[in-house]
């Protein structure tokens, strides 16, 4: 096993060859994936309901430029419900802006349920945000009209779009129901509770059967038992109503419900954690597998936990096994420190 360190390459990062791995993810970029999902070699990702590639934002406030999103990656199948973690500032929200169309990327491509966000009409947009998106922010403030009680709210996206009146009310009911605050029905945000509002939020943005439901940090203000019934509301939007759902939250416990996490760190994606449940064994808790993401010139950014625990610094041992790659730290450089 032990062999020598292959001739030192001086880069923190792993080079990846993509003909050395397998898995779906290490081929060498979402526009290849995307080529193989057309032509059927990659299931799961034949129906992606979001693509980004290569995404990139750059804010430029009074001559200093901000690199939000720096070249991010992320397809998500159609039906999953994903969590994305990350530090403050890391780029999540640019991200969620730019899905929600309610901002354009500095570069790079999206598609979200079959539409081009870089390519849309003033008048597609509209249509867009209205038909294919349904949002929750994290302010209560944003997601509902404070003058307007439960009921009118979910209402009222209906009536933008042309919805037969008997047909609005009733799915106006199913929706309250389904989230359980059919109690809040008559009531206005400011009698209603902050999980309460969070949940008729999510009601109002599933009026218009939208194909994705995009939350950012939806129970941020909330203590952690209301944030948890909030984080259970969405599970159900997703297995009653079938919802493709991208949910940002700082919470592990909330990310560690969902079986997929992705984390995105300076901008780009950089990890994620697949929760698989063993189908042999009933009753087992999910399964976690970190994976790390690889780009396009083969880069895998090694988790900073996993970095610290073996002590790695500037540089790693690598060795190429048949089925999988070692990666090890390199003990000369410990030595010499
Ligand atoms: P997160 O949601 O992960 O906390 P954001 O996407 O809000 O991060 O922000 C990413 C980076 O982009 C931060 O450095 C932030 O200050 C900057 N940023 C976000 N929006 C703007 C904007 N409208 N103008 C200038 N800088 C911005
Ligand atoms: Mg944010």
């Amino acid at each position: 096993m032990a062999s020598q360190p292959p001739g030192g390459s001086p880069e923190a990062v792993v080079q990846v060859s993509p003909v050395a791995c397998t898995a779906p993810a290490a081929a060498s970029g979402i526009a290849e994936l995307g080529r193989e999902a057309a032509a059927g070699g990659v299931p799961q990702f034949a129906d992606a309901m979001i693509r980004c590639d290569r995404l990139v934002r750059i804010f430029a406030t009074d001559g200093v430029e901000v690199q939000a999103l720096q070249g991010l990656d992320l397809l998500v199948a159609r039906g999953e419900l994903t969590a994305i973690v990350g530090a403050s500032g890391s780029g999540k929200s640019t991200l969620m802006n730019i899905l929600a169309a309610l901002d354009v990327p500095t570069a790079g491509s999206v598609r979200v349920a079959g539409h081009d966000l870089t390519a849309l009409t003033a008048r597609e947009r509209t249509q867009y945000r209205r038909r294919a998106v349904g949002f929750v922010w994290q302010q209560s403030e944003r997601n509902l009209l404070p003058y307007l009680t439960a009921w009118q709210n979910v209402l009222m996206p209906m009536q933008f779009s042309a919805v037969p009146r008997k047909a609005r009310g009733q799915r106006a009911g199913e929706l309250l129901d389904l989230f359980g605050v059919t109690s809040c029905a008559d009531r206005t945000p400011a009698m209603m509770s902050g999980g309460e509002q969070q949940r008729v939020a999510i009601a109002t943005a599933m009026a218009n059967e939208p194909a994705v439901l995009l939350a950012d940090e939806p129970t941020g203000e909330l203590d952690s038992e209301t944030a948890g019934i909030v984080f259970d509301a969405l599970s159900t939007a997703n297995t009653e109503l079938g919802v493709t759902i991208l949910v940002v939250t700082h919470d592990p416990m909330l990310s560690g419900k969902v079986r997929r996490t992705v984390a995105i760190r300076d901008g780009r994606t950089s990890s994620e954690i697949l929760r698989r449940h063993d189908a042999d064994v009933a009753d087992t808790p999910a399964h976690p597998i970190e994976y790390a993401l690889v780009d396009r010139a083969g880069r895998v950014q090694l988790p900073r936990d996993m970095l610290e625990t073996l002590q790695i610094r500037e540089r790693v041992r690598l060795e190429a096994e048949p089925d999988h790659i070692g990666v090890w730290p390199d003990f000369e450089e410990h030595r010499q420190s």
